[in-house]
């Protein structure tokens, strides 16, 4: 979880700020280092985790929301293949017009 939480009130991460009876509790960085956050509230790390856990069950469980998501994932994929081979290419055919010497005697050297 750790650069996933961010907290509801200004954005900033949230980090651990000390633990319970053994369980771990996370609050905002901000309101906690900085002061700059009045948002003081911390939450137990493992009831953060049960919930995105939940949530993220939940999504997975959408067929059609996972078939958007992988159909935008493969043609997201594809466009990045298709730059990546243009820009192969490109220099690919740069390196043939600028490196190596001139062949000047094809017939002995079989260049
Ligand atoms: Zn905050």
């Amino acid at each position: 979880m750790s650069g996933l939480t961010k907290c509801g009130k200004c954005g900033g991460g949230m980090a651990i700020s000390g633990s319970t009876d053994g369980r771990v509790r996370i609050s905002c960085v901000r309101a906690r280092d900085a002061g700059v956050c009045d948002h003081k509230r911390s939450y137990y790390l493992d009831r953060v985790e049960a919930v995105v856990a939940e949530a993220f069950v939940a999504v997975l469980s959408q067929k059609d929301v996972m078939q958007k998501a992988i159909g935008t994932a493969i043609k997201k994929r594809r466009e990045d293949i298709s730059g990546e081979a243009k820009a192969y290419s490109r220099a690919e055919g740069g390196m043939g017009k600028s490196e190596g010497p001139a062949c000047n005697n094809r017939a002995a050297s079989g260049c």
